[in-house]
């Protein structure tokens, strides 16, 4: 097969690392912003990373693989490909880019996964945000190897709008070990949540995706709103979990080698496709709603102005608050 585009610069990867059974490669990037449909509450987005080696059962995000004709079993989790990045051509990326425009960080994979310890390019990439003003910048994430960040943090959110997101679908750590194999513990997140706000950086959880039957219940989404108002976290997510084909073929065996009987359930509820919409999609809404003004958590990010911030000239009263998406 000619491979070509994605397909083509991964073939290319120059293998950085292999660890265990996972390798790291390098992806020549020509660019690291990438621009998001409208439904979206983010304009950008920045994904450091291609794979993710904590391995979610329901990722989604799987079909970047297939992108790079990567379709073997496990790939997604076993071939980390870190974005090739040069300081300079991000900055000239930004520079052609309205500074209202809200830049989310690790929407499809995890920008603290393992491979960040050895590569850095999260890093590298904040530092290059924390040269700048005005912006508006989220990270989202699994893991609490964030804190290492704290400090860059702490000088981004001096000139800059920024949060980061915790995704933690779970508190029951044994579920959340079966879901997330290879994901921080959700109590380590929630504790790293806490540091954060203690450091005076804005947090919202995402208990994303809501799985049906697994996570839907009210105890469990309300266990997640309470540890994250503890945390001192200001926002609470919440979607539900959509099965394109790619995340399918790895949660249904999943659901049958641990859950079978709600595997005929599953096969019933996403036979019209990969969304939920309906009398129970809205009855998730509601219930996540009245779980957060139980724990007095907002829907968004609170509107802040930053003690260093520098807005456009153009721009107006800049920060709408819109209901946030997560993605890690
Ligand atoms: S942490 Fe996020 S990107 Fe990584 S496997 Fe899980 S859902 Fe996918």
């Amino acid at each position: 097969m000619q491979l070509v585009g994605i397909a083509k610069l991964a073939a290319s990867g120059e293998l950085l690392a292999a660890k265990r059974s996972v390798e790291y490669f390098e992806l020549p990037t020509r660019r690291l912003l990438n621009r998001t449909s409208e439904r979206m509450p983010f304009q950008w987005t920045v994904n450091p990373y291609r794979g993710c080696e904590f391995g979610c059962v329901y990722c989604y995000a799987r079909y970047t693989h297939e992108f790079m004709e990567l379709h073997a079993p496990g790939a997604f989790e076993r071939k980390i490909f870190a974005k090739q990045f040069f300081a300079a051509s991000l900055a000239a990326e930004l520079r052609k880019i309205p500074r209202k425009d809200w830049i989310a960080i690790g929407t499809a994979t995890d920008p603290y996964q393992p491979a960040e310890r050895r590569f850095e390019v999260t890093r590298e990439i904040l530092k290059v945000f924390a040269a700048g003003r005005g912006r508006r910048l989220s990270v989202t994430t699994k893991s609490d190897l964030v804190l290492r960040d704290l400090d860059l943090l702490q000088e981004l959110a001096r000139a800059n709008i920024v949060h980061v997101n915790f995704t933690v679908t779970t508190m029951d750590g044994e579920l959340a070990r079966l879901l997330e194999p290879l994901a921080v513990r959700p109590d380590l997140r929630m504790a790293a949540a806490r540091k954060l706000t203690e450091a005076g950086i804005q947090v919202g959880v995402f208990p994303n995706p809501v799985i049906p039957m697994l996570t839907d219940t009210e105890a469990s989404l309300d266990a997640v709103a309470k540890a994250a108002a503890e945390a001192g976290a200001t926002f609470l997510g919440g979607g539900l979990l959509f099965l394109k084909p790619c995340a399918k073929r790895v949660f249904l065996p999943f659901l049958e080698r641990h859950f079978p009987r709600l595997a005929p359930e599953y096969e019933r509820l996403y036979r019209a496709g990969a969304f939920l919409r309906g009398e129970y999609a809205d009855g998730i809404r509601e219930l996540v709603a009245r779980i957060r003004t139980r724990h007095g958590l907002r829907d968004a990010p609170i509107e802040y102005t930053p003690e260093l911030w520098e807005p456009e000239p153009e721009q107006g009263n800049l920060f709408e608050p819109q209901a946030a998406v997560r993605s890690s």
